[in-house]
């Protein structure tokens, strides 16, 4: 009889024991206390056991292995003490499996993520599924805190510091065949050949896996000085300790306390526990529930659809069809020529190569991938996607021909950035069927997508929107389709008093300074740039009688002498080989900076009220999560208004 929760424990014929997870009313396995504390036990039981030969930790959940320690529970800690204690009494538990004389094997399939990997390192053997489907990491920096169930001293153990560093301070996973190739797993194998491979080293048990001679130096103190030297500077040019300190403690810990000290699991739950209870940490994780909602916006909605097609192959056109053929959608593309065509789907070759490796992979993304001028696909796709001029009369009679062609429950879709949906159905004889899926440049990078919903609009449209958006792994945020929708709303305010600023005579690398400083990924003179002044001035332009400003004749001169920014070598900043040339001087007083990003941060938390008060978005953790992953606004500091109201400031518009 079983008697755990979680656990369900069989033994073969062969006097294996499998150890399967199955983690109650859930469909994913994740770790909490509960499942700890059955753990433990059965540990226990398997420390007097004299009967198998061998056990085999495996998932019984249809995906995944396990997906790390239940997220949910990370803002729960009453105080430091607590978590710190139960990273110890996990650690314990760990060691214990560790110390098991009966071979232990983790078997892996899918995920194997944060504590799941750390369960699995214990284990004297991990055996993984090859595909790119398994995953294998430490992820925890991403949410403020790093490993604390003994993962930043068995794998600097397991393959060498150098290498276990490089992982757990980015938390990049690494798939099944790689995590063998670097000796996380003893072995990659295909589905098929798993379970036997499991129970060849849960009987025969070879040798163990161990760090090869060049690896294992690296944890070695006068190489680990040097090392962490390297690893500070490279990771103080990508983020600050203020705002991201955890995977700057890993690095201390390590340099401080060598891994084989019996100190280090010490030490690792100590900072690990403090690190919970950080401002960064609590707004990371807040920042990760947004995105599950994001997602769970897709749950009700079922759509089903194989063929898509875009209008308009360039900028945004050629790059959206090109997604969508590399999420394994059949895609056709069309525009006036095909002269338009060739250069989009050169692009699209470019993204196949970096992002899908194998050439039969690349091919069969290709081939999903068809240039179509005659416009074949309108009748057959079952989503249509319009991204030519942004002209109303163009959109207009473009949209009066598909209604009529298209299938009649495809979705017909525009990605405009600025013309009211409703002034473009309004010639259409089911302006119901219209509705925004706003995608934001560069395409690939991008997670979020707006979908725009005009007063008009069919309920079951917007559902079939998020639903589209889902399946190619995007972000669906719903708007309403007002001026500038959310995004470009929030972001134009403070463009223009960053501008206004360069008007004031302030330097336009310490204004980016004082916002990368912020958090911001780049500053908004850097941004202005990047996007291309042309750009920015026509989103100005559209949006100020909306905003009651007016476009600063800074911005206006610099387009008229068709200074664009950096794909025209100067815009604000001169541009060299693609960098910024500055002769001002880059070290600015705090106080100064911090005025300055007063300033910025208030004209978008402004503009965040004002779109909560006129319901662009339907609450402030979506506009939040808009921001977050729409403009990379500072994840550690849970989106603008969580920001608002942590730091109590008021929002100064009329409006
Ligand atoms: P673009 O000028 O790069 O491309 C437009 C393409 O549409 C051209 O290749 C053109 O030949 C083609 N085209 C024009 N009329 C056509 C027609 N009737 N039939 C077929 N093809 C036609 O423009 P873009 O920057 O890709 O912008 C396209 C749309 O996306 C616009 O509505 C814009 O507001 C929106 N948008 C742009 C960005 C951006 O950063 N560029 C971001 C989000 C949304």
């Amino acid at each position: 009889m079983n008697i755990y929760k979680h656990w369900r424990l069989e033994t073969d014929s062969d006097q294996i024991l499998w150890i399967y997870f199955d983690k109650q009313n859930a469909n994913v396995n994740s770790i909490d206390y509960d499942v700890m504390e059955e753990f433990s036990k059965i540990i226990e039981t398997l420390s007097k056991d004299k009967q198998h030969k061998g056990m085999i930790i495996a998932s019984a959940k249809k995906s995944g292995f396990i997906a790390g320690a239940d997220i949910s529970k990370f803002s729960q800690f009453k105080d430091v003490y607590e978590a710190t204690a139960l990273l110890k009494m996990g650690q314990q538990i760990f060691d214990q499996l560790e110390a098991l004389k009966i071979p232990s094997v983790a078997m892996i399939e899918g995920f194997c993520l944060g504590g799941g990997l750390e369960l699995a390192l214990t284990c004297h053997y991990r055996v993984v599924e090859e595909s790119e489907k398994t995953r294998l990491g430490l992820p925890e920096v991403k949410l403020g805190i790093h490993p604390g169930w003994g993962g930043t001293v068995r794998l600097p153990r397991l393959i060498g510091g150098a290498r276990a560093m490089d992982l757990i301070l980015t938390g990049r996973t690494v798939s099944g065949k790689t995590a063998a190739k670097i000796g996380i797993a003893d072995v990659s194998v295909p589905k098929r050949e798993l379970k036997r491979a499991a129970k060849f080293y849960a009987l025969k048990h070879p040798k163990r896996h161990r760090a090869s001679y060049l690896h294992a130096i690296t944890n070695l103190k006068p190489v680990r000085a040097i090392l962490t030297k390297i690893m500070r500077k490279k990771l103080r040019e990508k983020i600050s300790a203020a705002h991201y300190p955890a995977p700057f403690k890993v690095l201390e810990n390590w340099e401080q306390v060598s891994v084989w000290n019996t100190k280090a699991e010490e030490r690792e739950a100590e900072t690990c526990g403090k690190l919970f209870l950080t401002d960064t940490s609590q707004n990371l994780v807040r920042v990760f529930f947004l995105q599950e909602k994001l997602k769970g916006l897709a749950k009700e909605a079922k759509f089903s659809f194989q063929h898509v097609h875009v209008i308009g192959a360039g900028t945004m056109g050629g790059d959206i069809a090109a997604w969508c053929a590399l999420r394994g959608f059949h895609v056709t593309l069309q525009d006036r020529d095909p002269k338009f065509i060739a250069p989009a789907i050169q692009r699209a070759y470019l993204l196949f190569k970096e992002k899908l490796k194998e050439p039969y992979l690349i091919q069969r993304a290709m081939d999903l991938l068809m240039p179509d001028v005659d416009g074949s696909g309108i009748s057959k796709a079952d989503v249509i996607i319009e991204a030519i001029f942004e002209n109303l009369a163009a959109k207009q009679d473009l949209f009066k021909l598909l209604e009529s062609k298209a299938k009649p429950d495809a979705i017909l879709a525009t990605n405009t950035s600025s013309i009211p949906l409703d002034e473009i159905n309004s010639v259409m004889q089911h302006p119901e069927r219209l509705v925004g899926i706003h995608f934001f440049n560069p395409v690939a990078k991008m997670q979020l997508i707006e979908i725009v919903q005009s007063a008009r609009v069919d309920l079951n449209t917007i559902q079939k929107a998020i639903s589209f958006v889902r399946q190619i792994d995007k972000l669906p945020l719903p708007v309403k389709s007002s001026p500038g929708f959310l995004v470009n709303r929030i972001l134009m305010p403070y463009l223009l008093e960053s501008v206004a600023m360069l008007d004031e005579n302030i330097p336009a690398n310490m204004i980016d300074k004082a916002m990368t400083e912020f958090g911001m990924p780049m500053g908004p003179v850097a941004l202005a740039d990047t996007v291309g002044l042309d750009i920015c001035f026509s989103v100005a332009n559209y949006l100020s009688p909306f905003l009651k400003t007016s476009v600063p004749q800074k911005l206006i001169d610099l387009v008229n002498q068709k200074k664009l920014g950096r794909k025209t070598g100067e815009g604000f900043y001169k541009y060299k080989n693609g960098k910024i040339i500055s002769s001002e001087k880059n070290s600015y007083d705090e106080k100064e900076l911090k005025n300055i990003s007063d300033r910025l941060v208030k004209r978008m938390i402004d503009e965040s009220f004002a779109c909560l008060k006129e319901g662009v978005v339907s609450d402030g953790d979506l506009l939040d999560a808009g921001m977050v992953y729409g403009t990379g606004f500072a994840p550690f500091r849970g989106g603008p208004i969580h920001y608002a109201n942590a730091e109590q400031i008021t929002a100064s518009t009329s409006s």
